[in-house]
């Protein structure tokens, strides 16, 4: 469904994408894990349009998309910061995602709902978005994004603000909404444990190359670089 060919991205002294290529399957959950400053957010805003690179080609569900412009991806984006509208309660933030889909009252109130039993805020749509947890913010962050119903998310880190026992919650969560929704996961994260857990497949990021491309028991157990294994090293 995606498909990067030899992305190179420079800033300065720093290159957070080194002549990357690779491809993702639809329906996939990938994880793209790595150090602070390996390249991931790049890549990943690249992907989303948010930056473009000095060079190489993006290529999602076959169209050439290099150079159209995000709202033209049909792609959704979740960061580490929840980004939802504080001026708007819970069912206008989710509504937002909705603004293009030319729905009527009805339907729109409909989707909202599908989508907040989607992400285990049922009822919800009527409460303000300040009076939430980090979790339910991010809940109400993923059901925005996902309310167009894209192809493809793109989640940059959207756990890690959160505490311990939150995180591992949401992690079973958002591993349950990629697979009833069929929605391919581009997932960023510097966090090992997330990465093998909930992946199909995990690429491992470093200077702007990835070192492995795998899927996690083979990551995990047959590190195939020195920089690898000592990533991995003291997970279990
Ligand atoms: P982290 O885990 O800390 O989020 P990351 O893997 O997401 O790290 P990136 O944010 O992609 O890393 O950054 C990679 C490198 O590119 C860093 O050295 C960063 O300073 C640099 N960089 C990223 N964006 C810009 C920018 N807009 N202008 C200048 N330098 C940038
Ligand atoms: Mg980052």
């Amino acid at each position: 469904i995606l498909k990067l060919e030899h992305l190179h991205k420079r800033f300065g002294r720093a290159t957070p994408a080194r002549d990357f290529s690779m491809t993702v399957e639809r329906g996939e959950f990938f994880t793209m894990l790595g150090p602070s400053g390996s390249g991931k957010s790049t890549v990943l805003r690249m992907i989303a349009g948010l930056e473009y690179p000095d060079s190489g080609s993006i290529v999602i569900d076959g169209r050439d998309m290099t150079s159209v412009p995000p709202w033209d991806r049909h792609l959704g984006m979740v960061f580490q910061q929840y980004a939802i509208f504080p001026h708007l309660d819970v069912a206008g933030n989710v509504g937002y995602g909705l603004r293009r889909e030319n729905l009527s009252r009805e339907e729109t109130a409909s989707r909202i709902s599908e989508l907040l039993t989607l992400v285990g805020l049922e009822g919800y749509e009527s409460r303000n978005v300040n009076q939430l947890s980090g979790g339910e913010q991010q809940r109400v962050a993923i059901a925005r994004a996902l309310a167009p119903r894209p192809a493809i998310l793109l989640l940059d880190e959207p756990l890690s603000a959160l505490d311990e026992k939150i995180r591992r919650e949401m992690q079973d969560e958002l591993r349950s909404i990629q697979q009833r929704t069929g929605t391919t996961f581009i997932y960023v994260t510097h966090d090992q444990e997330e990465a093998l857990t909930m992946s199909d497949r995990v690429a491992v990021l470093n200077e702007g190359r990835y070192v492995q491309c795998d899927r996690p028991e083979q990551i995990f157990h047959r590190p195939r670089t020195p920089f690898v294994a000592r990533f991995f090293r003291g997970c279990n």
